[in-house]
């Protein structure tokens, strides 16, 4: 006779205010909300037992639930090898990257040039490039626009969506306007373009041609102006704030403004980020913040106080209507709105191998920021190779490879994290910088574990019953 047993990857985050637990594999996800009742239903597993033995003092309700719960492997047969379903997704996967179907997203390095001097710069200190680096040419641009397009008509897409990154863009202007009149031309394609730059050289010109072809414009302001002005300056080392507000107010005046902005925090500006940046943004009319800790640095602040504040920031912005999201939501959503075994999912859509990121000599990454080369656009034939860079980083970063998570709560919704602080961690030599990747592991844990509490808050006051997780974000 079969026994059944919990699954060694069964995790449960308890609110203890409510008494609600979720429940959720920690590879394959699906989480589920239950009461004190339904928990003690499922310690009925903690040894093997015979499934219709457990089930015969329980109701017909329990029968579904149990069915439901060996589906999602939370009850599984004693000795079963889970990760085997994974290291088959995992192939699935890895087949469906080397058709090119995955890919639904290209970036330009338009340049990797700068014209503000902030020490948190992401790109700055993952890759490390120097300022001196060239500015992608046309001749360059358009080869991998032309690339990227006829990989689209290839998969049968009519959307293309195309980002001008990387340090900034706008440096290098004439480029990304004779793009957006090249591909204005492409009429059986739909282009969502969108653009991250610190608007200092933000024109009304330039702002009119943004406007006209629907450019996205993402930016950053650190907070008001004393935390913005500690960790974003200018070559010479003097405040932004003032000017990157000024470039609001321009893009609002030609009928253009901002839905919102992101904000990075560093040690420096640490503690003088508060409510005011989300005020500034609802006094605006802004519906959204992105929010980030430095993803390569250090902050020498406890985790979960980081936790914590996001949490309190959160709430203060949803309560005036504005989305507050960031990196340190990923796995929260990867756990809510996906399961690994439905779909494949990493921790971010560069490591799922959905976007191609191209750099101003031609090399294809999977991110702006990092530094790992999958391909060049002189050989794009190899792009997709079973042996190539790019199937070796999707196969590395697939949840359930990197031995280091294996036991972690948030094995398969993480997935091994962001690639750029696994890099950067990986080539510190300062003892403080080493911390980091682990650093950031009680980070990814303490925020989760946060949005799992709160979402049982929020979405259930029920008092009885197994309740089961309604929406898929
Ligand atoms: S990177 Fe860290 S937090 Fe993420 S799964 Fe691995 S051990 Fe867990
Ligand atoms: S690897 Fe993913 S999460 Fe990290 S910086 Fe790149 S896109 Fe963002």
């Amino acid at each position: 006779m079969k026994k059944h047993v919990l699954s060694p990857y069964f995790r449960t985050i308890e609110d203890k205010s409510s008494g609600k637990t979720m429940i959720f594999h920690s590879l394959f996800g699906n989480p589920r909300i239950i009461n004190e009742e339904g928990m003690r239903f499922l310690n009925l597993f903690r040894q093997p037992v015979i499934l219709h033995e457990a089930l015969s003092a329980c109701d017909d309700d329990a029968q579904n639930v149990v069915k439901e719960f060996t589906e999602f492997f939370f009850i599984v047969e004693a000795n079963m090898d889970e990760r085997k379903i994974l290291q088959e997704k995992k192939s699935q996967h890895l087949q469906k990257v080397c058709t090119g179907k995955v890919v639904d997203r290209m970036g330009l390095a338009i340049s990797n040039a700068c014209n503000l001097s902030c020490d948190q710069c992401i790109h700055f200190q993952s890759t490390g490039v120097s300022q001196e680096l060239l500015n992608m040419n046309w001749g360059t641009a358009k080869r991998c626009i032309d690339y990227y397009i006829s990989l689209m008509r290839k998969n049968e897409s009519s959307v293309c969506k195309i980002h001008f990154g990387n340090a900034e863009p706008l440096i290098n202007w004439p480029v990304i306007e004779r793009i957006l009149l090249y591909c204005a031309e492409i009429k059986d394609l739909t282009f969502d373009f969108a653009i991250n730059t610190n608007l200092m050289l933000m024109t009304k010109e330039i702002a009119q041609i943004l406007k006209k072809h629907r450019v996205s414009i993402a930016t950053s302001l650190d907070g008001i102006l004393k935390a913005n002005d500690a960790i974003r300056t200018t070559k010479s080392g003097n405040g932004t704030f003032k000017q990157i507000v000024g470039k609001f107010d321009l893009l609002d005046d030609i009928g253009y403004p901002l839905d919102g902005f992101s904000v990075t925090v560093t040690d420096k500006n640490y503690n003088l980020v508060g409510t005011d940046i989300i005020d500034l943004a609802a006094k605006r009319g802004m519906t959204s913040i992105s929010f980030d800790y430095d993803l390569v640095g250090i902050i020498n602040i406890p985790s979960e106080m980081r936790a914590d504040k996001i949490m309190l920031l959160k709430r203060y912005a949803n309560e005036r209507n504005i989305d507050f999201f960031g990196t340190w939501d990923s796995v929260f959503r990867n756990l809510t709105s996906e399961s690994l075994l439905l779909d494949a999912y990493a921790f971010c859509a560069a490591v799922e191998g959905r976007s191609l990121e191209f750099d101003v000599n031609g090399e294809i990454k999977v991110c702006g920021h990092t530094t790992t080369q999958i391909g060049h656009i002189t050989q794009t034939d190899k792009i997709f190779e079973r042996s190539g860079g790019l199937s070796d980083l999707v196969k590395k970063r697939f949840p359930g490879n990197d031995g280091y998570c294996f036991g972690c709560i948030i094995e398969g919704p993480c997935g091994g994290q962001c690639q750029v602080t696994r890099e950067m961690a990986s080539r510190s030599n300062s003892k403080q910088q080493e911390k980091l990747f682990d650093d950031m592991c009680d980070f990814y844990r303490s925020i989760t574990e946060a949005l799992a509490i709160d979402y049982m808050r929020q979405n259930y006051n029920k008092t009885s019953g197994t309740d089961l997780m309604p929406e898929r974000r």
